[in-house]
């Protein structure tokens, strides 16, 4: 099986999890769920149905720029999908190919990943806020004096152990007494799966130290991607993905942690040729990010990376019209 073959597996058997705690029609089984207020502005009135996606997710949107599923599994369940082999176990035929390719970095690069970490940061002792397997970390040992990981899957942060030898705590954040303990953090693709993402972001504010700063990069709802193909966004199918952010809500959250923040912008367009001709000419067969070639053959090869390049050089100009319009949102604070 080939990559894309395993990913749309794993995309299936995702899906076909959160059935098993919807009812026949659809909408959210009770027993497993509970409401929830907007995370964060805490309103829970005037809220607006935004989009339902066949995976099973229900945002809502509230005024404060927020978006989020509600109701969402129960606080137990939501943590177990993360932590427990009987929830997480289905990824795990996708992961293996990922943990056998995992190897400690020779050398230091410059990646858009973590630019204005890099930035904003005086260096010394980072964390990695929700590391999964530690690679994003090792990568950036280079710059650090000392990097630890947080991943509160223990499997994957063992993987992390024992391939990069970083400490890597698998513990919540509640759970550890880490006041005045790190420089930076990095919180990478990780917000967009909590249930309480302000009491997270207050914890990390007592763990720096004077001067530190806290970079995070969430997928954004407003980007020109999320514009075009709306629920069918990988960003927003993802069941573990349960808020959806832009620089206002984001922006509001740190503030109200404790934070102040320095810098914001949005990358990536996400949205390669191929998957918008698949979106706009097989739509029922749709998976984002994850569609074979429309169609065989040299030509159409030819077309999808003309596309693709020439898309390549305009979105950065789009950037500097529409700061918005990346799919991921980037910013970082200071504590
Ligand atoms: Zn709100």
């Amino acid at each position: 099986m080939d990559r894309v073959e395993r990913l749309r597996k794993l995309q299936e058997e995702s899906r076909q999890m959160r059935q098993r705690f919807l009812l026949e029609d659809g909408t959210p089984n009770p027993e497993y769920h509970t409401p929830r207020v907007c995370p964060v502005c805490n309103n829970e009135d005037s809220l607006t149905p935004w989009l339902t996606t066949d995976s099973g997710n229900r945002y809502v949107k509230c005024n404060c720029g927020m978006r989020f599923v509600t109701p969402t599994m129960t606080a137990n369940m939501q943590e177990g999908l993360y932590t427990t082999r009987e929830t997480t176990g289905y990824k795990w035929d996708a992961w293996k190919h990922t943990v056998e390719s995992l190897k400690p970095a020779t050398a230091p690069k410059h990646s858009q990943r973590y630019e204005l970490l890099l930035k904003h940061s005086h260096r010394g002792k980072l964390l990695d806020f929700g590391c999964g397997f530690g690679n994003l970390a090792d990568e950036l040992k280079f710059f650090f004096d000392e990097v630890e990981g947080l991943e509160i899957d223990p499997e994957r942060a063992q993987v992390a152990r024992d391939t990069f030898g970083i400490t890597v705590y698998d513990q919540k954040i509640d759970d550890l007494d880490l006041k005045d303990r790190f420089d930076a953090v990095i919180c990478y693709n990780a917000l967009e799966h909590f249930l309480e993402p302000l009491a997270a972001l207050t914890k990390l504010h007592e763990a720096m130290r004077p001067q530190g700063v806290v970079y995070i990069e969430v997928p954004a709802w407003g980007s020109l991607s999320m514009k075009i193909l709306g629920g069918m966004h990988h960003v927003v199918r993802s069941i573990e993905h349960i808020n959806m952010f832009n620089a206002w809500s984001l922006g509001r959250l740190f503030e109200k942690a404790g934070f102040q923040v320095l810098e914001w912008r949005t990358v990536k367009l996400d949205l390669s040729a191929n998957d918008f001709f698949n979106y706009e000419f097989k739509r029922n067969e749709f998976v984002h990010r994850l569609n074979p070639l429309l169609k065989d053959g040299k030509s159409y090869r030819f077309l999808c990376r003309a596309c693709d390049s020439v898309a390549a050089r305009l979105f950065p100009v789009l950037l500097k019209v529409w700061r918005g319009a990346g799919s991921y949102l980037q910013m970082v604070a200071s504590a």
